[in-house]
């Protein structure tokens, strides 16, 4: 879905607004979170503003949401290979920015939610 007002993240992906980029693809960037939630926290966006979250994304192009995955764990295998892979979907689940986006958290996670 798209939005008339660019997202953040299309701003970053423009080069409008400056961002920590770790890796880039045709299809995809991986960037640092400006608000980090874990000792590594790395946001990965297909740079299409096409999807607004991710059951938006597998509906409509689930080879990006593979390759989004995939470039998730080559980014954790820097790291030590383990991660925590979230796609926060809706206001209530805490999505702010409303252009699909998935949270590698990498390191001392602390107490996992579900607990
Ligand atoms: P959401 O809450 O939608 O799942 O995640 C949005 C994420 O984007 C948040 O973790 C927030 O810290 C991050 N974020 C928001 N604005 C910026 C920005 O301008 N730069 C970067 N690098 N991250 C941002």
């Amino acid at each position: 879905m798209s939005r008339t007002e660019p997202s953040i993240f299309t701003r970053i992906i423009e080069r409008e607004i400056p961002a920590n980029i770790v890796v880039e693809t045709d299809r995809l960037i991986a960037f640092h979170d400006i608000a980090p939630q874990a000792p590594v926290h790395i946001l990965v966006v297909p740079k299409t503003p096409d999807y607004a979250n991710v059951a938006e994304l597998a509906a409509g192009d689930p080879t990006l949401l593979a390759d989004l995955v995939a470039l998730a764990q080559n980014i954790a295998n820097d790291h030590g290979g383990q991660f925590r892979l979230i796609f926060n979907t809706g206001e209530q689940a805490g999505q702010t920015v409303f252009h699909v986006h998935a949270h590698i958290l990498i390191g001392d996670l602390g107490e996992d939610p579900r607990a």
